[in-house]
């Protein structure tokens, strides 16, 4: 006997062979499923920590949805492949069949017995592919959006060019609930987590799109839809897949976790031994405008902010980047440069200024008619601000203003079948 075939065995012993399907056998059979599945789930949450309502991009919080593997650690995965019966190994024989191979279909993992392959399904595993609903690529071939379906909704994930850099925004939750003011994400109101895995489906996809043109995706900012410090472990194990050197291999350095200033987060984030780069982003340099803009502020103001990223630079000994959406007659006065360098001279920073992407018709609708400032104004205000502090300051014009590339945009656009605004930024 094979080894193989040992396997095999070892695993039909634990999970005896299929019954015939008739009358009381099938019920006997169903019932056999359901309590697999049941007990693998448990096995996922309390062994893995891997939260029900997370770890299945089907159902949330229903013990028969299925598991995606996608969002597994390999040795996560050699756990799993114990669990059922089989060696450690197959595990990572999974993690580089998902991660290294592109392949999604059990059938076509060669090296997995026959046994363990039927395993894994009886046991509720999948390995998850996002189906892509649309892309849109820019005029200017500097950025490409695409819309994928999700459960309870859509999610939007832009590859952008820059110089050398192809860095890949991922979305984290569908939807979100911090109802930013100037956001077309916020006006969808929170719908769920993404599960780890629809994390890294989405930039395997913008991955092979970039090997389309010869291209490989060099970054990954977490700054897509959703508040990413509110799903946690969800985008954190995500993060240390993309990492792996089995797997997507994107550095710690290249990557980037924003958030609108949920504080917990940022201090656990400090705390983990993930080492990525942090990004907040502010967008208003006093209380009273910060509050109105977002809502998260009233939990946690800008001094607390600031004390967090300085905290985090202690820890991690990483710049935090500060994002500025420069919106008129509301961030882009001469005193809120003034102060935006005043607010971050003690904290080692970058600072990013982001003209508004206006939204045009869809802005109208839906009440955002935040506008652009002139250019003459940003140009001012840039002056001002690097006059006045040593951080590096750099002008993030939108790359993607043709194809709804602010954060919810696209989404918006599909549900309300409005064409997308003319190109602001
Ligand atoms: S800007 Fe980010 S945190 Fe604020 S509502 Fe939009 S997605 Fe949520």
């Amino acid at each position: 006997m094979g080894a193989d075939e040992l396997e095999e065995g070892q695993i039909e012993a634990r999970h005896s062979p299929r019954l015939p399907k008739s009358g009381l056998c099938q019920v006997l059979s169903m019932f056999r499923k359901v309590f697999i599945i049941i007990h693998l789930r448990r096995f996922f949450v309390k062994r893995l920590g891997i939260s029900v309502a997370s770890a299945s991009p089907i159902v949330a919080g229903d013990a028969r949805a299925p598991t995606d593997l996608k969002g597994l650690l390999p040795e996560q995965l050699r756990a799993l492949a114990i669990e059922l019966g089989g060696p450690a190994y197959r595990g990572d024989q999974l993690f580089r069949w998902i991660h290294e191979q592109g392949v999604c279909d059990f059938e076509a993992m060669s090296n997995l017995p026959k046994a363990f392959r039927a395993a894994l399904r009886e046991a509720g595993a999948i390995v998850g592919n996002l189906r892509l609903l649309e892309r849109r690529d820019s005029a200017t071939g500097m950025a490409a959006k695409f819309l994928f379906e999700a459960t309870a909704g859509q999610i939007e994930s832009v590859l952008i060019v820059d110089g050398d850099r192809r860095t890949a925004c991922l979305s984290s939750q569908v939807g979100c609930a911090l109802d930013c003011k100037f956001c077309a994400t916020g006006r969808m109101g929170f719908r769920r987590n993404l599960g780890a895995g629809e994390i890294v489906d989405q930039l395997l996809q913008l991955h092979a799109a970039a090997t389309q043109r010869g291209e490989r995706v060099t970054n990954v900012v977490m700054m897509g839809m959703g508040e990413p410090l509110l799903n946690y472990n969800e985008v954190t194990r995500a993060l240390r897949i993309i990492r792996h050197a089995d797997g997507p291999t994107i550095g710690g350095r290249r990557i980037t976790v924003s958030t609108a200033g949920y504080l917990p987060g940022i201090r656990q984030l400090a705390a983990d031994d993930l080492n990525v780069g942090l990004a907040i982003s502010l967008n208003a340099t006093t209380d009273e405008v910060r509050e109105r803009l977002m809502p998260i502020n009233r939990k946690w103001p800008i001094a607390e902010l600031l004390t967090a990223a300085r905290e985090y630079f202690d820890k991690k000994g990483r710049r935090v980047t500060f994002e500025y959406v420069l919106m008129d007659g509301v961030t882009d006065s001469d005193e809120d440069a003034h102060r935006l360098a005043e607010l971050t001279r003690e904290i080692p920073s970058k600072i990013n200024i982001i003209p508004y992407n206006e939204l045009g018709d869809e802005g109208q609708a839906t009440g955002m008619t935040f506008r652009r400032p002139p250019r003459r104004r940003i140009d001012e205000f840039l002056r001002r601000l690097r006059d006045n502090t040593d951080h590096t300051v750099t002008l993030r014009e939108s790359r993607g203003g043709d194809i709804g590339a602010a954060c919810g945009q696209l989404y918006r656009q599909q549900e309300t079948g409005r064409q997308p605004a003319t190109a602001t930024a």
